[in-house]
Parts: C-alpha cells; structure tokens; sequence
C-alpha cells in the first residue's frame, strides 16, 4: 500500500506516484473512518466482557486477528467506544486507515493482529533488504521498498496451480496458507481492468 518516502529521521511525506498499489485503485481506503461517538448514546453494554478492567479488554482485542476485531467493533456502539480507545487502534486508523481497510478489502485481515499492524507500521526497514521500506505486504503484514515488492519473489504471490506445480503440494495443503483474493481494478500503467478476484497465495509460506 502507497509510496512513501523518508526525508529526515522522523519525517515521511506521502509520495504522489501512481504506483498502482490498492489505494491508488481505491482512494476511499486511505479515509479515516472513524465515527465520532457520544459515549452516553451507547444503549448496549458488552454482556459478560463489561465484568473485565478496560486494559484487559485492550489487551484481548490487540490480540485479535483485524477481522474479529473489525467484527467486534461492529457489534453495536460500546463495542466501537471501546475498540477505539486501543491506542494503537486509533494511531492506525489516523495515519494508515488503508492498511485495515485494504487488509479487509483483500480478504486477508485473519492473518495478522492489530499489535502484529501496530508495530511493523513502527518500523521503518524493508523487510526484504534493509532499506526504508513504504510499503505493506499486506498477506502476512511485512513492510517492503519499492523494489523488493516488485522484484523478489517472496511478495511476488501465486495463483494455486503455480504453487501445486512449484512446490509440488497437494491441493489440501493449500487450505493452510496465507492468501488475498484480488481487488477489482487496474494495477497497471497500461490501465487494463482485472475484474475478477483471484486467489493468490504467499510464497514465502508456500
Ligand atoms: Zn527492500
């Protein structure tokens, strides 16, 4: 997801490249959505979960994978008070609301917890070689440059029969690995439109 670049220690700016990563096909993604709520309007409580302290409650939650947190978050508004009262929840959807809403998009937010987002959102480096990386891998949530997403194999995902045939697994194995299923758009410069959602498998895991 999005170009960005390292201009000092501590300062990144967006880049505006067409880099034909998911935000750029949907821009929406990178909309913070966070609804702004009256605690008092919150006529439902938490059932059984409102007997545990707030930290524990956080705790629990950071330990989710995104889409049971996203799912919890949905239940009704105390759900959504408390979820978004996660620090690390609220600094994610603040200043990188694409990395959830794109991993939810991609059908792959049950492979990584909010922590697991929180903190390689905190680093910097290229998961691959080392360098700033502005970019999230988002199968299983590993910061990437430019050229290692676009070039080593690892991000480079694969279709089920190219996994069958490289790896020689069973199709049962399958089952088991990480994968997205594809956005509809147009993921290059010669604008050609993907229409269907393909299943893609993580290579690493493979
Ligand atoms: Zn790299």
């Amino acid at each position: 997801l999005s170009g960005i670049r390292l201009i000092s220690d501590s300062t990144y700016v967006f880049l505006n490249l067409a880099d034909n990563t998911l935000d750029d096909v949907d821009v929406s993604l990178r909309l913070d959505k966070q609804l702004k709520l009256d605690p008092r309007s919150a006529r439902y409580g938490l059932g059984a979960l409102k007997k545990l302290p707030l930290e524990i409650l956080h705790l629990i939650l950071l330990a989710l994978d995104i889409q049971s947190m996203t799912e919890f978050r949905r239940v009704n508004k105390k759900a959504r008070l408390v979820t978004g009262s996660i620090p690390q929840d609220r600094r994610i959807l603040a200043h990188a609301p694409a990395a959830i809403h794109g991993s939810l998009h991609l059908e792959t937010a049950r492979n990584f917890s909010c922590q697991a987002l929180s903190e390689t959102l905190s680093t910097a480096e290229c998961d691959g070689c080392g360098d700033f990386g502005g970019y999230l891998y988002l199968i299983t949530c590993r910061r990437v440059c430019f050229l290692s997403l676009g070039e080593k194999t690892d991000y480079l995902p694969l279709s089920g029969k190219d996994v069958i045939r490289k790896f020689g697994l069973d199709p049962i194995h399958l089952a088991r690995l990480p994968r997205l299923k594809s956005f509809p758009g147009r993921y290059s410069p010669r604008g050609i439109k993907c229409r269907r959602r393909e299943t893609l498998f993580d290579h690493c895991s493979a």
